[in-house]
C-alpha cells in the first residue's frame, strides 16, 4: 500500500469531528474581512495538531506550518469567507446569521460559495498528515485565506509579508467545491478561471434645465453612446476564438425628468483568459470613453477606477500533470477533467507573487443521482443550484471526504516517500 492509501484509510478517525466542524462553520458564516471566529477556531485546531500557527495576517489570515524532516514544501490553501446571501437551503444547520457589511448595512450571511467545505477539508487533511508523519517528509504549509469574495484577501496577506513568514513553497495547491458529482475530482491544464476587473467610470457633462438642452452637455446621452459603443469591443476587436465578457452592470445619472444632470456613473465587469486580452480590452474601454467624451464636448476628463480585481488562474503544466496522475491513481474513474470556468479567484495572487508553480482543481458537491438525472434531462443549469445561490448546499458526504482525500493525495505527490524516491536521480 502506498503512503496515500495508508494515510487515507484513517479517514474514519476524523469524520465525526470534521462533520461537526463543518456544520458549525456553515451555521456561523462570516463576511469577507470579518472571519474572526473562523480564524480563531482554525488556529486552535491547527495548533492542537502540532502546527506552528500565525494568525491575523492581512487582517484575519492564518498560516500553519508543520516541518517534518528534509523534503519539499507544499502550500495548501482554503478560503474562509461567506457571502451576503439569505440561505434558503432548508438544511438543519442552515445559517440565520446577519452582519454589518462594509457599507454599514445589516445583511444576511451564508456560506453560499462552499468555502466552509474548503476550510473543513483543509483541517481534516492537515490532521491526517500530522497524525501520520512517519509516512511523508518535508514541510506542509496550510493557508486559511480571508476575503476571497472581495478579491483582496490574498493581496492583503501578501502586503502583510505572508511569503516572508513561511518556508518558501515548491508548489501551491487549492480546490473549489462546484456543482458536479460528489465524490469526483477534476483537474485542468492551462487557464482554468478567468481574470476579472470591475471598472467604475464617471463621465462629466454640464447640467441645466431639461427645456434648454442647447445650454448643456447631456451626460445621459453621452453614457448611452458609451454603453452601445462598448458592445463592439468583444464583437469587433477580440478574435471569435477567444472567450471574453464585457458587461455594463450599472448605469446611474440624474434625479428628475426635467433636469439634465452634471455627470453619469457606470460600472463595467470584464472577464478574460489572457493578460494580453485583458489589457487590450481595458485599453479599448478607455479609448472609447475618452473619444465619446470628446465627441460630446464633455468639459472634464472622464474618471476611471478599477476595483474588485481578480487575477487570471493558469495551472502550471508540470504540477497539474503530477496532481492529475496522483488523482488517477487514487480516485480511478472518479478523477476527470474540469471545464474552463468563467468565475474568478484571487488564490493565484499568492503563487504569482512568489513565483511558485500552482494548480487549482474542482471537486463535485452535488448528490450523484440528482446530478446525473439533471444531465440526462439537460437541466443542469435550471435544477442544480450553483455557487452563490441561496440554495447552494453541497451534500455533506462524500463531499467532505473527497475534498480531504484530494488535498492529502495532491500534497503527497510531493511529500510522499514514493514521490521523493521517484524524483531522486
Ligand atoms: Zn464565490
Ligand atoms: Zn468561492
Amino acid at each position: 500500500m502506498d503512503a496515500t492509501a495508508q494515510i487515507l484509510q484513517h479517514y474514519e478517525s476524523i469524520r465525526a469531528e470534521q462533520e461537526d466542524f463543518y456544520k458549525d462553520l456553515h451555521q456561523n458564516p462570516e463576511l469577507s474581512h470579518q472571519e474572526l471566529r473562523t480564524a480563531a477556531n482554525v488556529t486552535r485546531d491547527m495548533s492542537s495538531y502540532g502546527f506552528q500557527t500565525q494568525s491575523g495576517i492581512g487582517g484575519t489570515g492564518v498560516a500553519a506550518v508543520l516541518q517534518n524532516g528534509h523534503g519539499p514544501t507544499v502550500l495548501l490553501r482554503a478560503d474562509m469567507d461567506a457571502l451576503p446571501v439569505q440561505e434558503r437551503t432548508g438544511a438543519g444547520y442552515a445559517s440565520t446569521v446577519t452582519a454589518e457589511d462594509q457599507g454599514g448595512d445589516r445583511v444576511p450571511v451564508m456560506h453560499a460559495c462552499g468555502h466552509d467545505v474548503h476550510v473543513a477539508c483543509l483541517l481534516g487533511a492537515s490532521r491526517l498528515l500530522a497524525d501520520h508523519r512517519d509516512l511523508w517528509r518535508g514541510t506542509l504549509v496550510a493557508l486559511f485565506q480571508p476575503a476571497e469574495e472581495t478579491g483582496d484577501g490574498a493581496r492583503g496577506m501578501l502586503a502583510d509579508a505572508f511569503l516572508e513568514r513561511i518556508p518558501a513553497p515548491d508548489v501551491a495547491l487549492a480546490q473549489h467545491v462546484l456543482p458536479g458529482v460528489a465524490g469526483h475530482v477534476a483537474t485542468r491544464h492551462g487557464p482554468v478561471l478567468s481574470s476579472a476587473d470591475s471598472i467604475r467610470i464617471t463621465v462629466h457633462g454640464r447640467g441645466g434645465h431639461g427645456s434648454t438642452p442647447q445650454n448643456t452637455v447631456d451626460p445621459v446621452v453621452l453614457a448611452a453612446m458609451i454603453v452601445i459603443r462598448l458592445q463592439t469591443v468583444i464583437s469587433r476587436e477580440i478574435p471569435p476564438t477567444e472567450p471574453a465578457v464585457l458587461t455594463v452592470g450599472s448605469l446611474h445619472a440624474g434625479t428628475k425628468s426635467n433636469i439634465i444632470p452634471d455627470s453619469a456613473v457606470m460600472e463595467l465587469n470584464l472577464r478574460t483568459y489572457t493578460d494580453a486580452t485583458r489589457q487590450r480590452i481595458l485599453d479599448s474601454v478607455r479609448r472609447i470613453v475618452q473619444s465619446e467624451c470628446t465627441a460630446s464636448g464633455s468639459p472634464k476628463e472622464p474618471e476611471f477606477e478599477i476595483f474588485d480585481r481578480f487575477p487570471l488562474t493558469v495551472n502550471d503544466d508540470a504540477s497539474t500533470t503530477r496532481v492529475a496522475a496522483a488523482f488517477s491513481a487514487y480516485f480511478g474513474d472518479r478523477a476527470g477533467s474540469l471545464e474552463l470556468q468563467t468565475a474568478s479567484e484571487d488564490f493565484s495572487d499568492i503563487p504569482r507573487a512568489g513565483n511558485i508553480p500552482y494548480t487549482y482543481w474542482g471537486i463535485g458537491g452535488t448528490d450523484p443521482e440528482t446530478y446525473r438525472a439533471a444531465v440526462r434531462a439537460h437541466r443542469v443549469q435550471e435544477d442544480i443550484p450553483a455557487n452563490h445561490s441561496p440554495m447552494f448546499l453541497p451534500v455533506l458526504q462524500p463531499t467532505l471526504q473527497t475534498g480531504t482525500e484530494a488535498l492529502v493525495t495532491a500534497a503527497l505527490a510531493w511529500l510522499g516517500r514514493e514521490s521523493q524516491e521517484a524524483a531522486a536521480p
